[in-house]
């Protein structure tokens, strides 16, 4: 899978020291604390079920789990303790809980399709397949539908949301609408993008917006090299456009602005230098990096992997809802198979995440071999478990 830089810890060890003894101190002195335990309303409060609380006062109170990057987020998240909380607690289903294989309540991690229309057809993605770019699998969200989604996950308390998954989100005409509605409703928004459509009117809107980390799909730094890549990509065009939203970034308007940038490709041709794409882009966001391919293309058609038992994190971590509201646990398996049905008919999030169990059993039981594509997927996660 795909590997992040690591941010590094920003802040010295007093003040980490600090920030766990004044969460854990607000915690545990809460005013909903009565005789006989806390009460609903603390679980309300921090969109936390009683079963997770429970989880997190047995394994997980010291909060030596936290990694530098998620420290860094909570003390940058907001000044607001019960801010702090809340988002502590997102941290803690989103990677403490999935790395044990304890499935939580609501999904961490919702990812929502604009549009499984794309406007590349870069040889390592699956809109080369063929059988795949038709009517069938083609189409954009409708926005009162994408809107009941957000209301559905801020109410239930998802705390990370992505906008992009088999397609180009800006080729949607409503995405800056998306972006805006997304606004005080989750604590995590990330946008993907190959920037070709990237426009100062939409870099705007996401510099006004909520969005929290922006990824730019960009695999060269050099234009021949690039274009032999992203097949119906054009350099020029979107180096122009990423020189533009990096300015305006950094612009007096912006420069505050709580955003990260990170300019991120896929190394496919010997002849991508890592080290010079790094240094190259690193002009222009703040981390770029290349990694190899996940085994998606023709994930159906792959070799099995008998020997392949791990589990794989996403049906823990994660929630996939196309643009038609289709849920799957992840874009390898893009034509669906393993999904649980439709948003639509089932009508909560709650309920379709509560429908991958299955799935996740037969991961923990090591019978991935026995489901297609999962008998196939290259994929799988250390598990603490
Ligand atoms: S193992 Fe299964 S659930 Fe995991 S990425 Fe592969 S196809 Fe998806």
């Amino acid at each position: 899978m795909p590997v992040e830089p690591s941010v590094r810890l920003k802040y010295s060890s007093r003040v980490v020291a600090n920030l766990k003894n004044m969460l854990i101190s607000e915690i545990f002195n809460s005013e909903f604390i009565t005789r006989s335990g806390y009460v609903e309303e603390f679980f309300k409060k921090y969109k936390i079920s009683r079963e997770e609380f429970n989880f997190f006062l047995e394994y997980s109170k010291d909060l030596d789990w936290l990694t530098d990057q998620e420290i860094n987020s909570i003390i940058e998240f907001d000044e607001d303790l019960d801010e702090r909380i809340k988002f502590l607690f997102h941290r803690f289903r989103y990677s403490f809980m999935t790395s044990l294989r304890v499935a939580t309540r609501v999904p961490p991690y919702v990812l929502i399709e604009p549009t499984s229309i794309c406007n590349m057809r870069c040889p390592m993605c699956f809109q080369t397949d063929k059988s795949f770019t038709t009517k069938e699998f083609m189409g954009q969200i409708d926005f009162d539908f994408f809107k009941s989604i957000i209301d559905q996950c801020h109410e239930l308390g998802v705390g990370a949301i992505t906008l992009a998954s088999r397609g180009e989100p800006t080729l949607h005409p409503r995405l800056g609408e998306m972006i805006e509605y997304l606004n005080g409703k989750v604590m995590e928004i990330k946008l993907n993008t190959n920037a070709l459509r990237l426009t100062k009117d939409l870099s705007e809107k996401i510099l006004n917006s909520d969005i929290s980390h922006l990824v730019f799909s960009i695999d060269s730094h050099l234009k021949d090299e690039y274009e032999l890549i992203r097949i119906g990509g054009d350099f020029d065009k979107v180096f122009e456009n990423v020189s533009v939203f990096w300015e305006l970034r950094n612009s007096p308007k912006y420069k505050s602005k709580k955003i990260r940038v990170s300019i991120s490709g896929i190394k496919l041709l010997d002849t991508q230098n890592q080290f010079e794409f790094k240094k190259f882009w690193e002009n222009y966001s703040d981390d770029a990096y290349l990694n190899y391919p996940e085994e998606r293309w023709n994930t159906y058609a792959n070799q099995k992997h008998p020997e392949l038992r791990k589990s794989c994190l996403y049906p823990w971590e994660r929630m996939y809802i196309w643009h038609d509201g289709t849920v799957n646990p992840c874009d390898v398996d893009y034509k669906s198979f393993l999904s649980p049905g439709n948003l639509k008919d089932i009508g909560s999030i709650e309920t379709c995440w509560r429908q991958l169990n299955s799935l996740r059993a037969s991961h923990l039981s090591q019978n991935r071999s026995m489901i297609n594509p999962c008998d196939r997927c290259g994929v799988y996660h250390e598990c603490e478990r």
